[in-house]
Order: C-alpha cells, then sequence, then structure tokens
C-alpha cells in the first residue's frame, strides 16, 4: 500500500510502498477515508517532538471505514465507518482499569510511537475504533479526533457547566471547537483573547466578545465586561506563562483556569491574593479520554460542532502535497484545516 513516512528528522516526508499490515484477533484493519495533518506532525518532522522509531508512518487524526476484524473485536463489524482514538493503551494498568488511559504506561500514541493514517490502510487495536454516523462527512470524523476531542476534555477538567461564563485564551484550533462546545453546553458569555484581527473577527462572528488583547490588557477588558466579577472558566490554549497567568487572574470567585498550551517557561502567582481569596483553580489539562469520543461524536452529528466545508483543504495521499501543508503550520492565521484523502 501507499504511505508517506517520516524517514529522518529535520527532512522532508517521503513517499513509501509498504505492506498492508497483518492484523491480530483483537484488531481492525481501517481502509483510511481521511486523515488530518496537525501542527503536531509539523514537530515531529522538525524534530521538536522525539519519536525513537524510524521509518514511521505519521498522522494520528483517522477516518475511515472497516476493512478486517479480528476474531475477537465486537464493537464494529466490516465496513462500518469509523474514527480514531490515537492513544493506544493496556487495558489493564492501574490508569486504564480507571478509565484514565491517557496515563497508561504502555500507552502509544498512533502516528508517532506506532504507523499513523499517513497510509491507504491503518492497523489499531478494535478498542480504538468508534463508529460515526453517517451525517459527519470522514474528513470532520479525523479532524475531530485531536483538538476537538481535547477541547471538550478541557472543558470537562474545568468543571464547566450551563450558565458560566468562559474566557478561551487563544483562538487556533482548540479555540475553535471550545467555542463551540462552550455553547453546546449552554454557557453564559464567552470572551475570545487573540492578538490575530483575523481570528478576532472571527470570533466575533461566531458570537464571542472578542478581546483584542493588543489593544489593554485582557484581564482588565475581561473584569470591565463582567462587572468586576471576572469568569468562571479560563481555558488556556497558547502556551505562555504571560497568557497562563491572565488566565488566573481573569477568574472570579470559585472560577477554574485550565492550562492546555504547552511552554517550558514558569508561571508566576501570589497564592493569597490570586488564589486563595476566591477559591480560584488552576488545572492542567492532557489529551483526552475514550470515554469522551461519543460526546463528542453527538455533538457533531447534532451540528452543535461543525467545521464548515470553507475550512476543510483537501490534499492527495503525496509526499508533496503533505509537506507543503505542514510548511503553511508557520504563518497560519485561519481555521482552514487541511485532510488527506487518499482515493481521491
Ligand atoms: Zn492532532
Ligand atoms: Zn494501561
Amino acid at each position: 500500500m501507499r504511505a508517506v513516512q517520516l524517514t529522518e528528522i529535520g527532512k522532508a516526508l517521503t513517499d513509501a510502498d509498504v505492506t498492508i499490515p497483518k492484523i491480530g484477533s483483537s484488531d481492525v484493519l481501517i481502509r483510511v477515508a481521511a486523515a488530518g495533518i496537525c501542527h503536531s506532525d509539523a514537530h515531529y518532522r522538525a524534530g521538536i517532538s522525539k519519536i525513537d522509531n524510524l521509518p514511521l508512518t505519521l498522522g494520528h487524526e483517522i477516518a475511515g471505514r472497516v476493512e478486517k476484524v479480528g476474531a475477537h473485536v465486537t464493537n464494529v463489524a466490516v465496513g462500518n465507518r469509523v474514527c480514531v482514538h490515537y492513544l493506544v493503551h493496556c487495558g489493564n494498568c492501574e490508569f486504564c482499569v480507571r478509565g484514565l488511559e491517557q496515563f497508561c504506561r504502555r500507552g502509544q500514541m498512533i502516528g508517532k510511537h506506532r504507523d499513523g493514517g499517513y497510509a491507504e490502510f491503518i492497523k489499531v487495536p478494535g478498542a480504538n475504533a468508534f463508529p460515526l454516523p453517517d451525517e459527519i462527512p470522514f474528513e470532520v470524523g479525523a479532524i475531530m479526533m485531536c483538538s476537538s476531542a481535547t477541547a471538550l476534555h478541557a472543558l470537562h477538567k474545568a468543571r464547566f457547566r450551563a450558565g458560566e461564563s468562559i474566557a478561551i485564551f487563544g483562538f487556533g484550533g482548540l479555540g475553535f471547537s471550545a467555542l463551540q462546545l462552550a455553547r453546546a453546553f449552554n454557557c453564559e458569555d464567552v470572551y475570545v483573547v487573540e492578538i490575530n484581527p483575523a481570528k478576532l473577527a472571527s470570533a466575533a462572528s461566531m458570537g464571542a466578545a472578542a478581546i483584542d488583547a493588543r489593544s489593554a490588557d485582557p484581564v482588565d477588558q475581561i473584569k470591565e465586561a463582567t462587572g468586576g466579577k471576572g469568569v468562571d472558566v479560563a481555558l488556556e490554549l497558547i502556551g505562555s506563562a504571560k497568557t497562563m497567568r491572565q488566565a488566573a487572574l481573569c477568574l472570579g470567585p470559585l472560577g477554574r483556569a485550565a492550562l492546555v498550551g504547552l511552554t517550558a517557561e514558569s508561571m508566576s502567582i501570589h497564592p493569597y491574593t490570586e488564589l486563595i481569596n476566591k477559591e480560584a483553580e488552576i488545572i492542567g489539562v492532557s489529551d483526552h479520554l475514550a470515554t469522551e469520543l461519543p460526546p463528542l461524536i453527538e455533538f457533531a452529528r447534532s451540528e452543535k460542532l461543525r467545521f464548515s466545508p470553507q475550512t476543510l483543504r483537501v490534499v492527495d495521499l503525496d509526499a508533496a502535497q503533505i509537506n507543503a501543508a505542514l510548511d503553511a503550520f508557520q504563518d497560519s492565521i485561519d481555521h482552514v484545516r487541511t485532510v488527506i484523502v487518499p482515493s481521491r
């Protein structure tokens, strides 16, 4: 089968001809219908995130049709439309048995630790395949499996509830989903903090209060807009100590700041005046859980989470086109997501 692989760190991905994987009794073979190209794939190619085993087929945002099932697979059948949970976990360790598989001691990320979806077929454990309703296009099923799922996990970790207000720091892929999902939770006011004019305009067009962090301190702006109270929940999706601190400071009493963005910087906080007094919480968020995928899929099926055709760009399973899409992450300012469709 055709696959597009990372063969050398720091070099362009290459076209490869590899054998179709043989499945075990608990695996499924999926004919890939769509594979999202993610910013983290650009990091793997550049060596910013470490990859140990090369060559490797990248791609962790995958949807397709079940081609074969192992004898012990019962949750999906041949011909089913499915999308893929990207974390392969053991199912037996102390974390897996509690449904916290993102901490699995033997966890493997598809498209990082094992071959991913930049290929005609992929083998995954049956437990990683989730039914994809007919109403959801394969392209949307694929890209939902990463940033949208993590945005939902962040809302869950922040214990976000109907009637609460929320500030979203950063309006990239995560923020785009977080805003729609917050609405699906029947949130009160949504504030989107950005410095990019196109993203501010996009957030405003989706009904959020756009907070331009270039014009004044976003914390002051949010405090003013909320009559001095602050918000119930803040999501930091950028990965900067400055915005993490702002996310904590814009909280009202009993507020929760969920930190999703990654940074190597340290942040400072004054515990007494900035946390203790208002019983605020700062919560770390990492990835998402398999149990969150069925509700996420339902949000997409009911169109509470939408990706309009204008936000999707399709490319072939072709190294040159995929490398160009990875290069384009550098200066991307819109919400257009690129998806590989192998059968095009
Ligand atoms: Zn991704
Ligand atoms: Zn485990």
